[in-house]
């Protein structure tokens, strides 16, 4: 295995896919994850690849067989049992751990009672988000952010989820792909947007500050904004998505990789979907 490909070179991986991984760069670095095998991308711009699925698909959890792959990689059963697939993750502000129903406690404890951050985010414009502070800034990256500013920080996931359930009454909390896979990403002032938010909501957030005391809640508005730039030699013109559920073999030249997308000049596939996939990465 080598970093740097030749033209005869043709080099196979086989495992099941999780997220590619991230390293900050300029552009940012991404590897495919096959089982334990980190590959570099960045290297295979401008050429071929061909990801190709074998039908099985294997939950990132229990490692059990699945027909459907249920909150990206897992299998129903961990789909309905475990707390990082509870319907709070994706709503935080809906966290029910004081009623004493929490999935997993321990858990809970563990990733929910910690320190959280809210953010702004350019990815296909002006967005609010929360990550754990240690997820930074993958996050970003996963979500093909240009930019990113760190607002407040948290005691907790929850708080986190109702300020961001405020300020998205404002602003998008989603990405919209296909817009984020376009290049005319407009720069936008994320410091003016957040002293803009501020204001607006002021009397909310001031209550939800003084609900959860200092150490719940900080400002921070010492933060800088980070910018981020993409592997990308050509973004399409028409943004069509692979789905290696009705297609399982996808090839085409690598012309980009933003967020967890690929874009192929024959489409772009979104890799984060097809997690714990039991596919073939040809390279070259
Ligand atoms: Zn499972």
């Amino acid at each position: 295995m080598t970093d740097t490909p030749n033209n005869t070179e043709q080099t196979r991986f086989s495992g099941h896919l999780d997220k590619m991984r991230v390293s900050p760069g300029n552009p940012v670095e991404y590897f495919a994850i096959l089982n334990d095998q980190r590959i570099p991308l960045n290297a295979w711009l401008g050429r071929q690849i061909t990801l190709s699925w074998s039908g099985t698909i294997t939950c990132c959890a229990c490692g059990q067989k699945t027909n459907k792959s249920f909150n990206q990689g897992y299998c129903y059963r961990c789909f309905t049992r475990l707390a990082e697939c509870d319907a709070c993750i994706m709503s935080p502000e809906k966290c029910h751990f004081h009623l004493g129903t929490c999935r997993d406690p321990e858990w809970g404890e563990r990733v929910c009672f910690n320190d959280h951050i809210v953010y702004l985010a350019n990815s296909s414009g002006l967005k609010v988000g929360i990550t754990r502070m240690k997820n930074m800034p993958s996050r970003w990256l996963d979500q093909g952010a240009g930019q990113a500013l760190p607002i407040v920080r948290t005691a907790s996931r929850m708080l986190a989820g109702k300020i961001e359930d405020i300020l998205r009454r404002d602003i998008a909390d989603r990405t919209n792909w296909r817009a984020m896979l376009r290049d005319d990403m407009l720069s936008l002032d994320l410091i003016s947007e957040r002293d803009r938010l501020r204001e607006h909501f002021r009397d909310e957030l001031d209550a939800l500050a003084l609900e959860s005391g200092p150490a719940g809640f900080t400002w921070l508005l010492h933060e800088k904004e980070r910018t981020f730039t993409y592997p990308v030699t050509q973004y399409p013109d028409k943004v069509v998505s692979h789905n290696m559920d009705k297609t399982p073999e996808v090839s085409g030249r690598l012309m980009g990789i933003k967020g967890q997308y690929l874009m192929l000049d024959t489409g772009v596939i979104n890799l984060r979907k097809y997690t714990s996939y039991d596919v073939t990465l040809t390279l070259g």
